[in-house]
């Protein structure tokens, strides 16, 4: 690939895959030798802009930057670290639109590596099986939490509680700013990305903006 290339990749944000690309040895090293390595090659990094890594401010940095990566912004790649999910019955048979909304989207751009900020709103029609509410919250942050584009963390989203629910009735709103898109390239500070993604009964459009409707009427709590 050629720069040119790697940079419209990059404003584009096009990604081909539902999956978050893997090494298949991506789990092989514990995260106490991943944190050494990224220490070490981020130290190399702070050199080559120039910076005294002996500064007192400075170097602890390189510690400080890979502990971050592998056990918060990243935790999510491993799938180990998926929250573990127990669905009860449907016991009191409630079968209309369950809505979680307002959700903390805490994320990372996988072509920039620069935060992703905004919220999810989630919604579900459920059949014989219901989730604890904070589970949908776990489970967003968990796939927020990985280098990520925007269309693929809705949709990552989406299909986990599909399964988890057994259900197709689940549609998922991602708002999100982006910080390769304000602060850099077109450096736009007010624009924000919204991404869509549903199935089963949400394909109707009455059902759809009944929960459009929820989630844009609905009072702030805060
Ligand atoms: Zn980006």
């Amino acid at each position: 690939m050629n720069l040119e290339e790697i940079e419209s990749i990059g404003d584009a944000h096009i990604s081909g895959n539902i999956e978050t690309p893997l090494r298949s040895d991506a789990f092989e090293k514990s995260d106490d030798d991943k944190i050494k390595n990224i220490q070490y090659h981020f130290s190399e990094i702070m050199k080559e802009l120039g910076l005294d890594l002996t500064d007192d401010s400075l170097s602890g940095t390189p510690y400080r930057f890979a502990k971050m990566y592998v056990k918060e912004l990243f935790y999510g790649l491993n799938p180990q670290n998926r929250p573990n999910i127990s669905t009860f019955d449907n016991k009191y048979g409630y079968e209309k639109i369950l809505v979680e909304q307002n959700i903390s989207i805490d994320s990372s751009c996988e072509h920039h590596f620069l935060p992703i900020v905004g919220n999810a709103h989630v919604g579900y029609i459920p059949k014989d099986k219901v989730v604890g509410l904070s589970k949908i919250n776990r489970l967003v942050d968990y796939y927020a939490h990985r280098p990520q584009v925007q269309e693929r963390l809705c949709l990552q989203i989406l299909k986990d509680l599909q399964q988890t629910l057994g259900t197709d009735d689940v549609i998922v709103v991602v708002n999100a700013k982006h910080l390769c898109v304000s602060s850099r390239g077109i450096k736009d500070k007010n624009s924000f990305t919204t991404t869509v993604e549903y199935g089963g009964q949400f394909t109707e459009p009455s059902i759809r903006n009944e929960f459009f409707d929820i989630i844009n009427k609905s009072v702030d709590l805060s």
